[in-house]
């Protein structure tokens, strides 16, 4: 079985022209589409922590996973609504020292700076049903770092979100920003506890040949990813042959 595992970052109906990874936003209508066919089909879209049994193979079904980067506060208000509408949860990786801030690690490119979900949003978030992961605490390249900063980066992430959830199982999804990792970040993620972590390998989850959990590829939807096209990349090879990057 073949598990697409979406990959979204922000909802929104507006995104400046010509603005970069202005792709990266997309319209909630959109957004709301793409639930509503999935769920017309038959498919229930499911956070990490839900998917675990069918990507252990232990379960079996119409399940797909749903994924939001950064942790932006137009997830809380635009998707929100909508999973809990069609029953759906989902995984927001959220940054550990971002919380309330904006997306500051963007600036230096020129996009737009927008709110990022404080505690409070992100407490709002998982009490709709909703789960948060790990999307490191500063979002910076992990490769990059000395082995004790790339530790703290995930190890302080998770413990920091932990507390602001006040959930006794605590964060175990993780979530590599920018997609950057090497062998070193993958065994310290594991070693963390993580149960997960994903990455921007675009492809889909072979339950048959899973490979390694914690480098689990997804599907990117952008603004220009329609209905037909999500289609495409959920129910054929089209995401698989992109492979890389
Ligand atoms: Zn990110």
């Amino acid at each position: 079985m073949k598990i697409p595992i979406l990959m979204y970052h922000q909802l929104e109906a507006h995104a400046p022209k010509g603005a970069p990874l202005r792709g990266l936003v997309v319209r909630p209508a959109t957004f709301a589409r793409h639930m509503a066919l999935m769920r017309f089909l038959g498919y229930r879209g499911l956070s990490m922590g839900d998917l675990m049994p069918y990507l252990l193979g232990e379960k079996q079904g119409r399940v797909f996973g749903i994924t939001f980067d950064d942790g932006y506060e137009n997830n809380l208000r635009h998707a929100l609504p909508v999973l809990q509408r069609h029953s759906f949860t989902a995984t927001c990786y959220a940054v550990g020292e971002a919380l309330g801030k904006t997306n500051a690690w963007d600036a230096d490119l020129g996009i737009a700076q927008v709110a990022l979900m404080d505690a409070a949003q992100l407490k709002q978030w998982h009490a709709g049903g909703q789960e948060v992961g790990s999307h490191s605490q500063n979002h910076l390249r992990l490769t990059a770092l000395a082995p004790q900063a790339m530790r703290a980066q995930i190890v302080e992430s998770r413990d920091g979100l932990s507390a602001v959830l006040n959930e006794p199982s605590g964060v175990r999804h993780f979530c590599y920003p920018y997609g950057d990792f090497d062998p070193a970040v993958v065994e310290v993620v594991r070693g963390a506890g993580y149960l997960t972590a994903t990455t921007t390998v675009r492809g889909r989850f072979d339950t048959h040949q899973p490979g390694d959990l914690m480098l689990i590829p997804r599907v990117l939807v952008s603004r220009s990813t329609t209905w037909l096209h999500l289609l495409l990349k959920c129910f054929t090879r089209y995401e698989d042959k992109r492979g890389g990057v």
